[in-house]
């Protein structure tokens, strides 16, 4: 085990991605917060616009658990998955005296926090010794053991871990999965673990993911303006949870003004826009530059870029 060590880390030094903005700290409110965004989303985008963005604006626990939940959700735009930022923003208005815990079993406590998140902040803030198991590493643990079932990945990756340096092996092991042992194309000829691996001569059969099953929706939805201003209602739907959008009407066909399509999540959706002059009671009517501050969603500002056309 020892050889493969030294080998992961010396690649490490030499390939690792130790640009990442969060990989040059080791603050936990600053690790938690990558962590969350980095959930389901590319590090490149959350690297060069939400992570700078939110530590300039809440460059402390305090300032991010203060704001308001629209604020958080209108700084969040674009990113997705919004229940991550309603997530974050209670979980640090549970810590805001106290400061972020420091073991597994506390973070795991948070809402929206779970095995992994915790186990990342422990690792890459904290320096503990323990496993961490995204997708990137789970990839190349199947591989390199070939192991055929998943469940079997946490208890190798605590073997496997190198409790000299945990921290360091856990990002190897991360960056490994995400430059060399990737899903397709895998380069095992520049991979530091080739040598003992007992999977690189069928890597895929390791690795088989289930197709994901898109659902089809179809939305109609209402576009009212009253003195230039637009009507949006807050969303309750599990979708759009908090954030504001256009609000649903019964398509009237001469009232139709376009179409288009989006993808969120597992859905792919048509939305469909139409004049209306009936809107909800609660509807809150807002002008152009309250818009833009508002917490819309992408599917929102997609709608509004077309009706602007
Ligand atoms: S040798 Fe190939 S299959 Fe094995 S861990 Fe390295 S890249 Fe992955």
């Amino acid at each position: 085990m020892k050889n493969v060590h030294v080998s992961l880390l010396a690649w490490f030094e030499k390939q690792g991605r130790h640009e990442l903005p969060w990989r040059k700290t080791n603050d936990v409110y600053h690790i938690f917060l990558s962590e969350v965004m980095l959930q389901q989303t590319q590090a490149n985008r959350v690297a060069e616009h939400y992570y700078p963005h939110f530590l300039q604006k809440y460059p402390t626990l305090q300032d991010l658990a203060n704001a308001t939940l629209d604020e958080v959700l209108s700084d969040w735009s674009g990113l997705g998955y919004y229940s991550r930022a309603r997530n974050l923003h209670k979980a640090l208005q549970l810590c805001i005296n106290s400061g972020l815990p420091t073991s597994m079993s506390e973070l795991q406590k948070l809402p929206g926090v779970g095995r992994y998140t915790a186990s990342a902040v422990c690792s890459f803030a904290l320096n503990q010794s323990v496993a961490v198991v995204d997708t990137n590493i789970s990839r190349v643990l199947k591989r390199y053991f070939a192991l055929m079932d998943e469940k079997l990945v946490l208890h190798k990756a605590e073997e496997f871990l190198n409790t000299k340096e945990p921290t360091k092996h856990n990002l190897a092991l991360m960056d490994l999965g995400s430059l060399v042992c990737t899903p397709k194309n895998l380069t095992c000829k520049l991979c530091p673990l080739s040598l003992t691996c007992k999977g690189k001569n069928e890597p895929e059969i390791f690795t088989l993911t289930k197709k994901t099953q898109y659902e089809n929706l179809e939305l109609y939805l209402g576009v009212c303006l009253v003195d230039k201003k637009l009507a949006l209602v807050k969303s309750s739907d599990k979708l759009y949870k908090d954030l504001y959008v256009l609000p649903p009407v019964e398509p009237i066909e001469e009232d139709f003004i376009a179409s288009f399509k989006h993808s969120y999540t597992k859905y792919r959706i048509t939305v469909s826009l139409y004049k209306t002059q009936t809107t909800p009671q609660e509807a809150r009517y807002f002008s152009y530059e309250e818009l833009l501050q508002a917490p819309i969603s992408s599917m929102t500002k997609k709608a509004l870029q077309l009706l602007d056309k």
